[in-house]
């Protein structure tokens, strides 16, 4: 450390010049003294010292004064105090005051050296503590402010379109064709609100840490199978193709949490890619894990995005971003859920051409838990 100002508060010339010529000088410190205590507060207070050094004997206002009136005037520059041999009472006194660190005379010049660096040291800490505090808060206030705006405006921009198609049907005469497109406007945007509040829900659950998650045998075909042929109905605008080894696959997880990652990955691959356009669903196993992949002929996502593409609110600008279609939240929540349980998600994608979205989950064995006899043979 060098280049820190140190004021030295001593009478005595002497004591001044050992102190410079032999502790503060050698280190690269830079020095400002003052020969009494009155000098030393008015300098300690103006001329922004890193440390100051004060002798607590000193005619006109002793350092014990000096030390009570910084504080009281909100001033915590550090300060090490130089007392007399003996005078264990004046130091406690000192200390009490707010006095960092003391020394007392005749003291070793290593020893003074030591304490100087020491208290410099602890204060530097303790400002770049109160600096990343202070960063932290102003990132923290940033973050609210745009989540804020955000769920405003997720909230408000459904709740107008819903608001605008009632009033029309209230006080327009509407064929009876109008009216159903209008409904279908409103239940399209209710759909979305309730979405968005259940997404931003999840996320405040993970985030507390409050999300619960069973890790039991969890036979797969029969919930793939299922979400598969739900996710036909509701999206006949894509094929959906599943792909499995024959044998039964077993994994520890909870099933309500797979279908959620299920869902959410589904959902994804219909909404970013072409109508007509198949949906793969392939399955696949090693000694410890399955694998399970969601394929789509989508639109994919750039190369530069992909790193990003699991953060909260995080969306890829698409060409056509008119269209909202959602939060960023889904992978997220995603993301979370297969860690909770023991596995792990990547992508692969390819712009214009599609994405391939992969997770893990640890495999059941009837070594790997107790649950064995629960578990159903497909
Ligand atoms: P959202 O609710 O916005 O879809 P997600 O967290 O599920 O949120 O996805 C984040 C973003 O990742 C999406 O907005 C989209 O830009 C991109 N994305 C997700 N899945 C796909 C996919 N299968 N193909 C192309 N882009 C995708």
């Amino acid at each position: 450390m060098a280049g820190e100002k140190v004021l030295i508060v001593e009478d005595k010339p002497e004591m001044i010049q050992i102190l410079t010529d032999y502790v503060l000088g050698p280190q690269g410190y830079v020095t400002l003294t003052a020969l009494n205590g009155e000098e030393g507060l008015h300098m300690a207070l103006n001329e922004e010292p890193d440390l100051v050094i004060l002798d607590l004997r000193m005619p006109k206002m002793s350092g014990l004064e000096v030390l009570k009136t910084l504080r009281e005037r909100q001033c915590f520059v550090p300060v090490i105090v130089i007392t007399a041999y003996g005078s264990e009472e004046v130091v406690v006194r000192a200390l009490r005051l707010g006095a960092n660190d003391y020394v007392a005379k005749p003291f070793a010049l290593d020893e003074m050296t030591q304490v100087v660096e020491r208290v410099l040291n602890k204060s530097k800490q303790e400002k770049e503590r109160v600096r990343l505090a202070q960063e932290l808060e102003i990132e923290l206030n940033h973050m609210k402010s745009g989540f804020i705006s955000m769920v405003s405006h997720e909230l408000r921009s459904p709740l107008s379109h819903i608001i605008a198609s009632t009033e029309l049907m209230r006080e327009a005469k509407l064929s009876s064709d109008q009216q159903q497109d209008l409904l279908n406007i409103i239940h399209l945007q209710s759909a979305r609100l309730n979405r968005f509040v259940e997404q931003i829900l999840d996320v405040s659950l993970l985030e507390a840490g409050t999300v619960q998650v069973e890790k039991r045998p969890v036979v797969l075909k029969p919930v793939l199978k299922q979400m598969i042929e739900a996710f036909a109905l509701r999206a006949n605008t894509h094929r959906f193709e599943l792909t499995m080894p024959d044998r039964p696959l077993t994994v520890v997880g909870d099933e309500g949490k797979i279908q959620t990652v299920l869902d959410n990955l589904l959902e994804n691959a219909v909404t970013y890619s072409p109508k007509g356009s198949r949906v793969f669903v392939e399955v696949s196993e090693d000694d410890k894990e399955v694998v399970i992949s969601v394929i789509d002929e989508g639109i994919g996502i750039p190369a530069t995005q992909l790193e990003r593409i699991f953060e909260r609110f995080h969306r890829v600008n698409t060409r056509d971003d008119q269209e909202q279609y959602g939060y960023g939240l889904g992978l997220y929540i995603t993301k979370r859920l297969v860690e909770l349980q023991g596995g792990k998600i990547w992508v692969a994608s390819e712009v214009g051409r599609g994405s391939r979205f992969t997770f893990s989950l640890p495999k059941w064995s009837s070594a790997s838990g107790e649950q064995g006899s629960e578990v159903d043979n497909e």
